[in-house]
């Protein structure tokens, strides 16, 4: 794991970040496309510079220990790293600052935290890595009936407490980081098998949480699957399931408190669903004319029963934008993987499937060629583009991303539906062309899960209203289009408006009953899923 403390403003750690040469590639292709010399460049605030508001609330002698009112903790405790999160920072407004950071060391230390701050009339933020995109840690409270706010960050519950070899599965902590918890496993020959793009810096109860979404694009795509159960400290005591490998038992436990993003409680450990380290690989890239011809191959390799465990399109400016192509040419990223078996059949299978919609494959995808040229060059731009927004909000460009899941037939008028208003609004919120891509990051029987990114010379002092305009107007037209307003990025509290129109209100009613049974004085993470 990387030493050092995480950034105040940024992905990562002090020390970490773009090199030279990364910065020199991302500002040539901006330059280029919004057709200008130089980008407005403000500098970031150093912590001594930002003013914190004084903590509303002292933790009790007993809780001091694992309590702190540290400034640069707080300030790494107020936001995600959404884009209004980095516009916010730039500012140095840090007003939603965590009055508290608790970070405990085992479930009564967290039940002890959760009885204070429950008397002292406090809500409580579960966190994990922080790496939340919609506001989902951010103690938003003004105008509520908190009078201040306690963070509860995971990290010092981040072990693998136990290996069943036999089942393949483990008991795992939910502070838990991405690269601690694959070493831990490496040893025993086993894997989650589940990496998101913010791997490094996100935690098993977050991904847990917000039924995150890892780098399968088929079959084991959500953190949900690998669930076999879990226990979560509430307000009103601990919830505990059964290990079991499936069950008919009425509606699952699991069930409930995936995806319920800290408002049930907080999830301390999990045993989750192993794999055997892959051995065989087989992998490549295919070339299409165009997008939408991608998609449909992409459609029947979904629906063939192959279930390659990378098949990701690129729209061609995608492809141009990460160094991947040229951008004459949409491309589909495939690989498949087994501990247990060679994989090149498969692979040479999915490549028919894709030949018969007339993409042309690189390579015959031997076992590295998943490490090799477009296909590496993608994966390189894909680890790396998480320390992007700390380099190009500063120069204020607004780039960000949204993502989807649509059934097969209602695909192609999402996209299109969602590129012009995208389009439409950069123009109308920015008063200049923008660029706006897409690729496509998970493939089931019967449909796919869109991911837009887009890209916008916005002006210091109106780029949260720039990108408000610009994000509202997407998802606008995604949900108007029959598209969930998110596939993994979770709900939080910004994307509040769309979930509520896209969630039954009865459904609402059944979480705020729920809510009400784990945690009656409405206390954990409010504002995000339901009202408190
Ligand atoms: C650059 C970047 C890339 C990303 N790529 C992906 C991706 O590929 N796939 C994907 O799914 N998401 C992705 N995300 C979004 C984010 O990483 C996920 O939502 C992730 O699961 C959050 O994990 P975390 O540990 O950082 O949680 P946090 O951000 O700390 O918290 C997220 C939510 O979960 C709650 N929470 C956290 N821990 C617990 C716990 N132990 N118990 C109860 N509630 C808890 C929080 O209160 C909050 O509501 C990305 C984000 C960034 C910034």
């Amino acid at each position: 794991m990387p030493q050092g403390r995480r950034k105040h403003y940024g992905w990562g750690r002090e020390g970490e970040g773009f090199s030279d040469d990364e910065k020199d590639f991302a500002f040539e292709r901006l330059r280029e496309r919004f057709g200008v010399d130089g980008f407005d460049q403000r500098p970031v605030p150093r912590l001594a510079d930002i003013a914190i508001a004084p903590p509303r609330l002292t933790p009790p002698a007993s809780l001091a220990g694992i309590c702190t009112t540290d400034t640069h903790d707080r300030a790494v405790h107020t936001y995600g790293k959404s884009y209004p999160d980095y516009v916010r920072g730039l500012m140095g407004d840090y007003r939603p600052a965590p009055d508290v950071v608790a970070y405990p060391r085992n479930e009564a230390e967290i039940a002890a935290v959760l009885d204070w701050a429950g008397g002292a009339q406090a809500a409580v933020i579960p966190f994990g890595g922080g790496s939340s995109v919609c506001g989902g840690v951010e103690p938003r409270i003004d105008n509520s009936r908190f009078k201040a706010a306690v963070t509860v960050d995971m990290a010092q519950m981040g072990t693998v407490v136990e290996v069943d070899r036999t089942s393949r599965a483990a008991l795992i902590e939910g502070g838990i980081y991405g690269p601690a918890l694959e070493a831990a496993l490496r040893p025993h020959g086993l894997t989650l098998r589940h990496f998101p793009q913010s791997f490094e810096y996100s935690t098993l109860g977050g991904w847990i949480a917000t039924r995150s979404g890892g780098h399968f694009a088929t079959l084991y795509t959500h953190i949900d699957d690998f669930v076999e159960s879990l226990r979560v400290v509430t307000p009103n005591g601990v919830v505990e399931s059964r290990r079991l490998p499936g069950s008919g038992a009425g509606p699952s436990p699991d069930r409930l408190f995936i995806g319920s993003e800290g408002i049930f409680g907080i999830i301390t450990r999990a045993w989750m669903r192993l794999q055997d380290r892959p051995r065989f690989r087989a992998g490549g890239v295919v070339r299409f004319p165009d997008f939408f011809t991608a998609a449909r191959a992409l459609r029947a390799v979904a629906q063939s029963g192959l279930y390659p465990a990378n098949c990701r399109i690129l729209d061609p400016r995608e492809a141009y934008n990460t160094g991947a192509g040229d951008g004459s040419a949409a491309i589909m990223v495939l690989a498949f993987e087994s501990a247990d078996h060679p994989v090149a059949p498969w692979m040479a299978r999915a490549i028919e499937c894709c030949a018969d919609h007339g993409g042309i494959a690189d390579a015959a995808g031997g076992p590295d060629a998943h490490r090799e040229g477009a296909a590496e060059r993608w994966r390189t731009a894909f680890i790396r583009m998480p320390y992007a927004h700390e380099v190009l909000v500063p120069c204020a460009v607004i780039n960000d991303t949204f993502e989807t899941a649509i059934t097969f037939e209602r695909f192609e008028t999402l996209h299109r539906q969602v590129m012009a208003a995208t389009t439409q609004a950069i123009a109308d919120a920015t008063g200049r062309p923008g660029s706006v891509s897409c690729r496509v990051t998970h493939a089931y029987p019967d449909g796919l899960a869109p991911y837009f990114t887009f890209h916008a010379l916005g002006r210091h002092g109106s780029l949260g209203p720039q990108w408000q305009a610009i994000k509202s107007a997407a998802l606008d037209a995604v949900i108007a289009a029959g598209g969930t307003v998110t596939h993994h990025h979770a709900v939080g509290r910004d994307h509040r408006p769309w979930y509520d129109r896209q969630r039954p209100p009865l459904f609402a009613a059944a979480l705020s009953a729920a809510k009400q049974a784990v945690d009656p004085l409405g206390m954990m993470n409010p504002g995000v899923l339901i009202d408190p």
